[in-house]
């Protein structure tokens, strides 16, 4: 088979230096020897998890961090000896693969713990495991320290069995207020004490506390937005240790231009109304590749004007308003910089009143990633 060309002008560009730089700037940010486990779920938050996850341990990040059985098997075919931890609640009926593949699970309940026990006998290599603690993000994880020391006994009783690691997530390190920060972080450390013997990888931090939180560090941080450039709310970018690059841009063509004229309609519905003449450009991008109606009036950058979107945006297509006649093949910027001007991805998500992590994430499969 050959690689057939990338035909449609319509691609997101990755920066992968933009990611090791980031990774970088953390690893100096953190104590000397602390690991970084780089979260490169859903296909790396959009940005194409192989090529992401290589970068990233190249730049110094020791473990992986994924939400699903699929997620980790598809990284293991490429990347064979670096520790792939899955985050999410595995099916029981996975267990035998992640021993084979030596993928992690996470233990989040004593029900899950025994269904897996019960087959562990015949997992040709042992299972590594990190122990969940729910310390209030309610979502999953063991939320008593009766539950936490049957799991670990019961573990500790299996010679097919590993404790490797315990961790928590937090439901608010991004925010102002710290009190369920604080309250979610003693919780923690009193259930990780109370332990017979620390287990080799405490965890705790996501990007917004390994950025603006002291006393998160334990072994190692869940590093996952800011890696891609990107900055988790409002609150963190106002206290971030160091600057971020953004990975991804988005881009396109101009494949149409005409002039239309004053009371000429343009796109599904009628409703944008030319009142003078007109140039309106043509785009291959709709909202089955992830530029969803809603996104309708945002602006572009073509030339280094800023130039908005105008009509209802169509399943593949759509179109924006020139300030002049321009050339069909013209560059168009959605997401990334053109000259002095920058469409940075919180336009987006705050157009969309969203946040950021859900941006990268809509981009469908159709748009080709292109990786520099
Ligand atoms: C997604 C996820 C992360 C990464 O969060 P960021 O805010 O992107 O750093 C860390 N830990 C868990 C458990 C996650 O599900």
């Amino acid at each position: 088979m050959y690689q057939l060309p990338n035909f449609r002008p319509t691609k997101a560009v990755i920066d992968l230096a933009a990611i090791k730089y980031n990774i970088e700037q953390l690893r100096k940010h953190l104590h000397s020897n602390i690991d970084i486990i780089a979260v490169v779920k859903a296909n790396a938050y959009g940005h194409g998890d192989i090529q992401v996850a290589n970068a990233a341990l190249q730049a110094g990040a020791s473990m992986l961090a994924v939400a699903t059985p699929e997620e980790a098997l598809h990284l293991r075919e490429f990347i064979k000896n670096t520790p792939i931890l899955i985050l999410g609640a595995s099916p029981v009926s996975f267990a035998p693969y992640a021993a084979q593949y030596n993928i992690t699970l996470t233990v989040f309940s004593v029900d899950w713990l025994s269904e897996v026990a019960k087959q562990a006998k015949n997992f040709e290599k042992p299972l590594k495991l990190h122990i969940k603690i729910d310390s209030g993000m309610g979502r999953i994880g063991v939320r008593k320290q009766t539950e936490l020391i049957a799991l670990y006994n019961a573990i500790v009783a299996n010679k097919r069995l590993i404790i490797d690691g315990i961790f928590t997530h937090f439901a608010s390190a991004d925010e102002e207020n710290p009190k369920q920060f604080k309250e979610q972080l003693a919780t923690f450390k009193a259930l990780v004490a109370s332990l017979p013997e620390k287990p080799r990888f405490v965890h705790a931090a996501n990007t917004a506390a390994s950025l603006i939180k002291d006393d998160v560090q334990f072994d190692a941080v869940r590093f996952g937005i800011a890696m891609y450039g990107l900055v988790p709310s409002p609150y963190v970018e106002k206290h971030l240790p160091f600057i971020l690059k953004p990975a991804l841009s988005l881009e396109s063509e101009l494949v149409h231009v005409k002039k239309i004229e004053r009371g000429d309609t343009v796109s599904y519905g009628g409703n944008y109304v030319a009142v003078e003449e007109e140039w309106i450009g043509t785009m291959p991008i709709g909202y089955a590749d992830g530029l969803v109606r809603g996104l309708a009036g945002q602006e572009v950058l073509i030339q280094g004007n800023r130039v908005p979107i105008v009509g209802r945006i169509c399943m593949d297509q759509c179109m924006v308003k020139l300030p002049y006649n321009m050339v069909v093949g013209e560059k168009v910027i959605l997401i990334g910089q053109q000259h002095q001007e920058m469409i940075k991805i919180e336009e987006w998500s705050e157009r969309l009143h969203t946040i950021v992590y859900e941006i990268p994430c809509m981009l469908t499969s159709r748009i080709t990633r292109i990786y520099k």
